[in-house]
């Protein structure tokens, strides 16, 4: 497995999701932070920064329709 990235908004590790039947790290490479950035992010940055954009990014087109 890759090495667990820092987030590229926030700067600290991504999370290392466990499986809890096994304890084993099956996924470290945190959300995509696109299209606010291209990399990977954090799910409190995901949740935070990512999904508002996407969600203001999506209104704003619909109002131009
Ligand atoms: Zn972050």
């Amino acid at each position: 497995m890759k090495d667990t990235p820092n987030c590229c908004l926030c700067g600290e590790k991504v999370e290392e999701k466990v499986n809890p039947r096994d304890g084993k790290v099956y996924w470290n490479q945190g959300e995509s932070a696109l299209p606010v950035k291209d990399g990977r992010c954090c799910t409190t940055c995901a949740a935070n920064i990512v999904l508002p954009y996407r969600l203001r990014a999506h209104y704003q087109q619909q109002e131009h329709h």
